[in-house]
């Protein structure tokens, strides 16, 4: 009788523990369960203000430079190549938030807000105690980030009563990008498409006339410059500076015309704010509080237009982040470049601006397949960078596209080699949570999709991609390119 109540009270005792257990394990699965796969934002839960990060930074990002005259341009010098009210933007470092026109943010409202995946499928493949996120900004035909900026530049160049505008393309997100906009404001569009682009991606090509634009490759002959590159040089393929250099002259030279440009000018980046603002507010929608905020970094645009509104911030002292760029180690301007003023395009037609770079003539090694080609880095991220707002990484194509693949087995997306960087990077830190234990909350963009970059992935599985890392002497060359003056060292 004794052992009998004695066992009852153990068995009692191992029930309120079970129980207590069990709980336990209910409220983690509800707290894992609250959280959906996709955040997704109400249309009304929008941001109608874009986010002016400069407003808020100690150290502003330097002005933009006439080459001729190394002061600062003014705004009747830009004027003259982009519209008025994107030169405003420019030139803003003072208001900290920017209304979004109401027919912008109706515009968005047909592919935003995007959603905050929550990549359970990734986490469970890696056994890792990290908590992954990333905003997909792919849901779009132009396939990436890109539309959120020329929507809005095809808005002004509207509004300020213009018939059209050029641009120049390499891979052809960024035309593809402008075609739509311009269609939906009945604008012209005059891209000018890298030739050896034009001639490997047709498909970019007509989804381009699909919404109307007009795509040349570059060089030709339609231009000054143009048709001087053709005879200097007759059978090239063309380089993304070449084709600046055109679409600015096809831009000056025409009545009613102006000139935009999808990344590294400080508007592009206020215009991308919305993808920081939509992920800050969809942490904020389930309490989550990001640890590392990771971005691939081409021209900076999505990298600073995912960050600022964290930076801001840190700047403010509210909040503290891990915030890393990742670049490819072929074109590594954060991590090896200087930072000087520098031509921002190859034709050196445009004006100097101050970033991490590796001179307007550098050019990424032929075997480079993954974009983020460019030589420079937006001023605003390279300041923020310069005063420790974010760390840079770079890391090698082939490991990029081992990590696009890893991802697009458990998460279903097919990612673009650019957006892949981020990914890269990601598993990277979710591993290292692996190891330690940590339950780190990781959020990175995921810019786009990777449809028309299978030749690149085709290389890949047949295991002919290489990894070419750029020499001291290899960078010096470029550096060689970096206009000399009192103070630019
Ligand atoms: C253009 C592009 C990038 C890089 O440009 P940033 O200005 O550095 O953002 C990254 N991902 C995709 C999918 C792109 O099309």
């Amino acid at each position: 009788m004794h052992t009998g109540i004695q066992m009852k009270y153990v068995s009692k005792l191992t029930d309120a523990w079970r129980i207590r257990e069990l709980v336990k394990e209910r409220r983690k699965d509800m707290s894992e369960k609250k959280i959906p796969y996709k955040i997704y934002l109400e249309e009304s839960e929008m941001p109608r203000q874009w986010y002016n990060v400069r407003a808020d930074m100690k150290n502003k990002p330097a002005p933009l430079l006439n080459p001729g005259t190394l002061k600062p341009m003014t705004f009747e010098e830009l004027q003259g190549v982009f519209c008025d009210e994107l030169v405003k933007q420019e030139l803003n470092d003072t208001d900290a938030y920017i209304d979004i026109p109401q027919e912008i943010q109706d515009f968005y409202k047909m592919y935003r807000p995007a959603p905050l995946v929550r990549a359970y499928c990734l986490e469970k493949k890696l056994g890792t105690p990290a908590k992954i996120y990333y905003k997909f900004e792919g849901n779009n035909t132009s396939g990436s980030h890109k539309l959120n900026s020329a929507i809005a530049q095809a808005y002004y160049a509207k509004q300020q009563g213009l018939k059209g505008v050029t641009t120049e393309t390499g891979a052809g997100q960024w035309g593809t990008a402008l075609s739509m906009a311009c269609a939906y404001f009945d604008l012209d569009c005059k891209v000018y498409m890298v030739k050896v682009s034009y001639e490997q991606k047709p498909f970019r090509r007509e989804v381009m006339r699909t919404y109307g634009a007009d795509v040349t490759p570059s060089p030709s002959d339609t231009t000054n410059v143009g048709r001087k590159i053709l005879a200097e040089f007759p059978g090239t393929g063309g380089s993304l500076g070449c084709a600046i250099s055109e679409a600015v002259e096809a831009a000056t030279s025409r009545e009613g015309y102006r000139y935009v440009l999808g990344s590294v000018l400080s508007q592009v980046l206020l215009h991308q704010s919305i993808i920081g603002e939509e992920t800050k507010a969809a942490l904020k929608k389930y309490d989550i509080q990001p640890d590392i905020i990771i971005g691939c970094a081409g021209g900076g645009s999505n990298l600073g237009g995912l960050i600022s509104p964290f930076v801001g911030e840190k700047i403010r002292g509210e909040a503290d982040y891990k915030i890393i760029a990742v670049e490819p180690a072929s074109c590594p301007s954060l991590t090896r470049g200087k930072y000087v003023y520098d031509f921002c395009d190859t034709g050196k037609v445009c004006p100097l601006a101050k970033m991490y770079t590796l001179g307007s003539g550098f050019m990424p090694a032929p075997n480079h397949a993954g974009g983020l080609r460019y030589h420079g880095m937006s001023s605003v991220v390279s300041q923020l960078y310069h005063d420790g707002f974010l760390e840079a990484v770079s890391v090698e194509q082939t490991e990029v596209f081992k990590a696009a693949e890893q991802f697009a087995r458990v998460e279903g997306i097919l990612p673009a080699p650019e957006s892949s960087h981020a990914i890269k990077v990601a598993i990277d830190e979710a591993m290292k949570c692996k190891e330690t234990g940590e339950e780190k909350t990781i959020v990175f963009g995921l810019t786009g999709t990777g449809y028309f970059d299978m030749v690149a992935y085709g290389k890949f599985h047949d295991g002919q991609m290489t990894d070419y890392i750029p020499t001291d002497e290899d960078l010096q060359k470029g550096f060689a390119g970096i206009p000399s003056f009192p103070g630019n060292e």
